[in-house]
C-alpha cells in the first residue's frame, strides 16, 4: 500500500529548523543546501528533483548492485503506459517523434500548448490524469497537431504502414475525443466498473464474468492473489488470462528486467537478499503467482540489507476492482539516521495494538515482525512514479503479512524535497485558521507529518485482523476496499499522535505537534485539498476520498458539540479544531468502525461512509478556495524528476557507479522514451 503524500499543505520555514525540531543532525546531512529542487512547472504540476545523500560513500558491491536494480526498474517503464491504456504506447511514440523531430516554428503559442500536453502525458504515464483519473486533451486545435504531426519526422511514427493520414484519422479520438477512454477508473457505483474503467486490464468482459472467473480460484487464506499478473480477455467466447511474464505478455520489456536482475543477484549483499531476487526473477520468468508470495516472504525476511528494490505488479488502485498490479519499482538505500524514529514506533506495535480503540477481537494478539525504516530513494519508475507515494507498507497480501509481517518505509529524501519546496508556497498563510494555528504548523507540521506516515505505515496497515472465515477486503468491500483501508491507517495514526505514549517514547516533543496534526488534517481534508479537483467534479482516488471521509465525519459527528468549525473573517472561510480531545476519540470512535467494516467485510456500512461523507464536494466553498489558491503560487500536483546512475567502465569491469541530477524532465522523459522502449505498440 502506498501513502501519497499531502505533503503540499505543509510550508516549512526553513530546513535548519526542521533539523532542530527533529533533533537529529540528519535532514541536512549529506544534503546540498544549494541544489536547485525545482524543475519544470506546468499546468496543475510541479517537477522537483531529489537528492540521494549517502550514494556516494556505498562500496563499489553495493553501487554495482544499485546500478543493475536501476536498470531494472526503468526497463519495465513501457509496461505501466499500456496497462494505463491500450493506445498508451501509440500515443506516447508518436508525441515523442513529434516533440523529438518537428522542424517548424517552437515559439508559438500552439507548440506550447502541444508541449504541455507532452509534459502532462509523461506526468500521467498516458492521457489521463493521474490523481482524477479522468482523460485530457491538448489545449491547441486538432488542425495544429495534424500539421505538427505532418512536419515531423513521419518514418518515425508508429503508423504501422498506415498512410499518415489515415494514421491520424485513426489516433483523433484517443487524442481528441473525451468520450473515448473517459476514465481510466471508473469507481462510481452501481456501474459495471470493469466496463466503464479504460485501462488495460480487461478487454471484452464484464464485471460479472471476472468475478465469476476468480471465484472458481482456491479460497484458501494463504491463495495468492489470484489475478495479480495478468489481463483478462475472451478468448472463443471463454474467459482467458493473458499472463505478464517472459513469453507472455510484456514479455520483451519483462525479458530486460530479468536480465539485470540476473546480475544483481551476483552482487546481492547477503543470502537473504540473493534469496528473494532469485525468487522475482523465478516470478517474473513463470508468472507463477505462489513464486510471487514465495518471493514476498523472502523479501520480507532480507532486513539486513543497505540496499533494497521494489519491483513487479504491485499495488492495484489504477483497478477498480482491485485485482491488477500496477508495475513499479522504487530502489533505495536505508537511511539509517532518520531509520531509528521509524523504529522507535515499530517496536511498540504489540503496545498500539493493545491501546488501540477497535473491539479486541479485531486485535492481532501477536503482532508480527512489522519492519519500519526510512529509506533514500535511488530511482522510481513505473506506477510510482514521476509522482511518488511518501511512503509505503508492502507486501499487500493479507496472509503474508499476518504470517510473516511486511515492511513499512518512509521516503526520507522525497520528503525533504517536497519541504524545502513547500517553504516557499504562502499556502499555509492563506488558509491556516488564526496566527496561533499558523505560528504551530510552521513550526511542528513537518514532524507531524513524519510521525503521521511512520504510524500510517507502521501501525495503521499493519493493525487488525478480519473475522476467521471472512473473505479479503478486495472481495468483500470490491470498489471501496483502497479507500477504507487508507481511511483506516491514517486513523491509526491521527488517534494515536495525540498519545503520551510518543513524548515518552522519545520521538515527539511535545502535544503541540498532534495539534498540528489536526489542524492540517482538517483542513487538507475537509478544504484545500478541494485544489486539486476542477469545478464540478468529485473525489474520486482513494486517498482524496479517505481524508474527506475521516474529516467530513468528524467534523459532522462534533458537530453539537462545536469540536471542529467552519469560520468566516473578511469572507473567507477557515476551518478551526476548537476541541483536540473530542475531536481524538471522535477518530478513535471511526477508527473502530472503520475496522469492524474491515473484519466483518461490511460492504453496505462501507459504502454508506464513503459515499455520504467521501465523494461530494460543496461548490460554493470549492469555489471560493480555488480562488483564493489561485493566487498562491503553488502547483496542486508534484511529481519528481529521477537521478541518472552511470558505470564507470574499465574494459567490461565496473570500477564506480557515479549518480547526477538531471535538471529537465522533458529531457528525461526524452531520453528513457529511447532507452527504454521495449515493447510494440500492441501487446
Ligand atoms: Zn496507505
Amino acid at each position: 500500500m502506498a501513502l501519497m503524500g499531502a505533503q503540499m499543505f505543509y510550508a516549512t520555514p526553513s530546513i535548519a529548523q526542521t533539523k532542530t525540531i527533529k533533533n537529529t543532525t540528519m535532514t541536512s546531512d549529506g544534503y546540498d543546501s544549494k541544489f536547485k529542487v525545482e524543475a519544470e512547472a506546468f499546468a496543475d504540476l510541479q517537477l522537483l528533483r531529489y537528492q540521494v545523500p549517502g550514494f556516494n560513500s556505498l562500496s563499489l558491491q553495493q553501487k554495482k548492485l544499485s546500478y543493475y536494480l536501476y536498470e531494472a526498474a526503468l526497463c519495465g517503464r513501457d509496461i505501466i503506459y499500456d496497462q494505463k491504456s491500450k493506445n498508451g504506447l501509440l500515443l506516447r511514440k508518436t508525441l515523442e517523434t513529434v516533440y523529438g523531430t518537428y522542424k517548424g516554428d517552437k515559439t508559438s503559442a500552439d507548440w506550447k500548448k502541444f508541449q504541455v500536453y507532452c509534459g502532462r502525458f509523461w506526468f500521467s504515464n498516458g492521457n489521463h490524469h493521474h490523481y482524477s483519473n479522468e482523460k485530457f486533451i491538448p489545449e491547441c486545435s486538432y488542425a495544429y497537431f495534424a500539421t505538427i504531426v505532418k512536419h515531423s519526422d513521419v518514418k518515425k511514427l508508429p503508423t504501422d504502414g498506415m498512410s499518415v493520414d489515415a494514421f491520424l484519422a485513426k489516433i483523433k479520438p484517443l487524442v481528441y475525443d473525451l468520450a473515448v477512454e473517459p476514465k481510466v477508473v471508473d469507481q462510481r457505483p452501481d456501474i459495471d466498473n470493469v466496463v466503464h474503467s479504460s485501462n488495460n486490464f480487461y478487454e471484452g468482459v464484464t464485471q460479472k464474468e471476472v468475478e465469476n472467473f476468480y471465484n472458481k480460484f482456491s479460497k484458501a487464506e494463504d491463495a495468492p492473489s489470484w489475478g495479480l499478473n495478468s489481463k483478462v480477455v475472451k478468448e472463443n467466447g471463454q474467459v482467458a488470462e493473458k499472463v505478464w511474464k517472459s513469453g507472455g505478455m510484456y514479455g520483451a520489456a519483462i525479458d530486460q528486467i530479468i536480465g539485470w536482475l540476473e546480475k544483481a543477484e551476483t552482487v546481492a549483499e547477503n543470502d537473504d537478499q540473493k534469496q528473494a531476487l532469485t525468487l522475482l526473477i523465478q516470478f517474473y520468468k513463470t508468472g507463477d503467482l505462489k513464486v510471487w508470495d514465495e518471493y514476498s516472504i523472502a523479501w520480507v525476511q532480507d532486513t539486513k540489507s543497505r540496499i533494497d528494490v521494489v519491483n513487479g505488479f504491485i499495488e492495484v488502485y489504477l483497478d477498480a476492482i482491485g485485482k491488477k498490479g500496477s508495475f513499479e519499482s522504487t530502489l533505495s538505500l536505508k537511511d539509517v539516521e532518520e531509520t531509528k524514529r521509524i523504529e522507535a514506533i515499530a517496536n511498540q506495535a504489540q503496545w498500539f495494538e493493545d491501546h488501540s480503540p477497535i473491539m479486541d477481537s479485531h486485535k492481532k494478539k501477536t503482532v508480527k515482525g512489522i519492519t519500519g525504516k526510512a529509506i533514500t530513494v535511488i530511482v522510481e519508475s513505473g506506477d510510482a512514479a514521476p509522482s511518488t507515494p511518501i511512503g509505503i507498507n508492502l507486501p499487500n497480501a493479507d496472509w503474508v503479512r499476518k504470517e510473516h509481517g511486511s515492511k513499512s518505509v518512509s521516503l526520507s529524501n522525497i520528503i525533504h524535497s517536497y519541504n524545502v519546496a513547500s517553504s516557499k508556497g504562502g499556502l499555509l498563510d492563506e488558509f491556516a485558521a488564526n496566527p496561533e494555528v499558523l505560528a504551530r504548523l510552521k513550526k511542528y507540521a513537518p514532524l507531524a507529518s513524519d510521525l503521521h506516515t511512520d504510524m500510517h505505515e507502521c501501525i495503521g496497515h499493519a493493525s487488525g485482523q478480519i473475522n476467521a472465515g471472512m473473505e479479503t477486503p478486495d472481495k468483500t468491500l470490491k470498489n471501496y476496499a483502497s479507500t477504507l483501508e487508507e481511511a483506516r491507517a491514517d486513523l491509526v495514526g491521527l488517534y494515536f499522535i495525540m498519545d503520551q505514549k510518543l513524548i515518552d517514547i522519545g520521538v515527539m516533543p511535545n502535544m503541540e505537534v498532534a495539534k498540528a496534526e489536526y489542524d492540517s488534517y482538517m483542513m487538507n481534508g475537509l478544504m484545500t485539498q478541494l485544489t486539486r479537483l476542477k469545478p464540478g467534479e468529485q473525489l474520486e482516488e482513494a486517498h482524496m476520498r479517505n481524508r474527506q471521509t475521516i474529516a467530513r465525519w468528524a467534523y459532522e459527528h462534533g458537530k453539537k458539540d462545536n469540536v471542529v468549525a467552519f469560520v468566516k473573517k473578511n469572507g473567507k472561510t477557515y476551518v478551526q479544531v476548537n476541541d483536540y480531545a473530542k475531536l481524538r476519540s471522535l477518530f478513535g470512535d471511526l477508527l473502530k468502525e472503520m475496522q469492524r467494516i474491515k473484519s466483518e467485510g461490511d460492504y453496505n456500512a462501507g459504502k454508506d461512509l464513503v459515499e455520504n461523507y467521501g465523494v461530494k464536494v460543496d461548490p460554493v466553498l470549492h469555489k471560493e478556495i480555488l480562488t483564493r489558491f489561485a493566487k498562491l503560487n503553488v502547483k496542486p500536483y508534484r511529481g519528481f524528476v529521477q537521478p541518472k546512475l552511470e558505470a564507470v567502465m574499465k574494459g567490461n569491469d565496473i570500477t564506480d557507479v557515479k549518480v547526477t541530477y538531471p535538471e529537465s524532465f522533458y529531457k528525461q522523459m526524452m531520453e528513457y522514451g529511447k532507452k527504454y522502449a521495449f515493447l510494440p505498440t500492441v501487446n
